[in-house]
């Protein structure tokens, strides 16, 4: 068991209030703890640990160890970037290990816990997940278009577009979410960390052989979900790499596909990710009846045919001023609102 040090005591306060960040954020915020530190023991306290990657890991490993005991833990992830950005979140264990669990009680316990959500929100936020993961691929996002459509088309009650605006902007300040500099939304950081489990029991585990056929993607490399990187070119080829482990294998030489052998040196990967469709298609909205459609490839933005683009124009203006936070406080669980018959990809759960 950890010691816990006043200065750990002064981090966790930080990690508690935002519980997710960059980490440039948590070295600055690291380097205040010290100096807060300084003021009240004199100049003679020492820091444990430089405050750099290194230091930083040890530090907030020894956190996660103390806080192990609540149920909590600290984890350092990179997200989908060229760069491969660090992130320092603190998700709950507990989450991780009862999502899968039968037992209806758990889930709701550790998704209130879990969750910052109101049940409004969630049920929105689920609905753009699926479309993300189950519809778009290899877009593997949506247009703000697409978004606000589903919020109209959310049942039984449809939340109204400047309400839906708030919501999105909270989900993207708060991590779950991200929004591209083409207003496209596709599953934030925050979401590949603490909704791992759950992702994978909803849509079919990538480890489980399912790949193929299976919306989740995963990193050969990293073996973490991957939402944006690169496909294989390689002929029925499951393969997926994110940007940054792949620069990684290509500069160590290693430019062969582990799977189907080919040359990415002579046949480049494709991007998986908002890179993979025209910016034209950003405008299109989608349509209740592309909802029914699953097909593993292709977009599911680009039919043209679909006369249902009623929020197109509305969009830009009052996307500008979504800038919301939610402050409902009321929590649910994520299963319990759901329209099972929606969910096609709902396959075998791990136990
Ligand atoms: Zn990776
Ligand atoms: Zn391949």
């Amino acid at each position: 068991m950890v010691r816990f040090t006043d200065l750990h005591r002064i981090y966790v306060q930080v990690l508690l209030s935002r519980r997710f960040i960059s980490e440039d954020v948590a070295i600055v915020l690291y380097k205040r703890a010290v100096a807060a530190m300084k003021t009240v023991k004199g100049d003679n306290f020492e820091a444990p640990y430089s405050a750099g990657r290194k230091g930083l890991q040890s530090f907030v490993d020894e956190i996660g160890e103390g806080l192990a005991e609540l149920g909590m833990q600290v984890v350092v992830t990179r997200d989908e970037s060229k760069e491969g950005k660090y992130w320092i979140c603190l998700s709950y264990t507990a989450f991780t290990a009862q999502v899968n669990s039968d037992n209806v009680e758990d889930q709701n316990d550790v998704t209130k816990l879990a969750s910052d959500l109101s049940s409004l929100e969630i049920s929105y936020f689920r609905r753009i997940i699926s479309e993300v993961i189950e519809q778009s691929y290899p877009a593997n996002s949506v247009s703000s278009v697409q978004a606000l459509n589903i919020a109209g088309d959310l049942e039984p009650t449809p939340i109204p577009k400047s309400q839906a605006q708030e919501i999105l902007a909270a989900l993207v300040s708060r991590g779950w979410l991200l929004k591209s500099a083409r207003s496209r939304y596709t599953l934030g950081t925050r979401s590949l960390v603490e909704l791992a489990p759950w992702l994978k029991s909803t849509f079919g585990d990538p480890e489980e052989g399912g790949e193929e056929d299976g919306f989740l993607k995963e990193c050969v490399q990293c073996n973490k979900l991957l939402i944006q990187g690169l496909k294989c070119p390689g002929r029925d080829c499951p393969v997926h790499v994110h940007l940054f482990c792949y620069d990684r294998l290509i500069s160590a030489n290693r430019h062969q596909c582990k799977n189907c052998k080919i040359s990415w040196r002579t046949s480049e990967p494709t991007p998986v990710g908002e890179d993979a469709i025209p910016r034209r298609e950003d405008d299109y909205a989608t349509s209740r009846r592309s909802k029914k459609r699953r097909t593993g490839g292709g977009t599911a933005t680009g039919d043209a045919d679909e006369g249902e683009d009623e929020l197109e124009d509305e969009d830009e203006e009052a996307e500008s001023r979504a800038n919301g936070t939610q402050n409902q406080s009321q929590t649910v669980d994520l299963e319990s609102e759901e329209e099972e018959d929606e969910r096609p990809a709902q396959r075998v759960r791990r136990h």
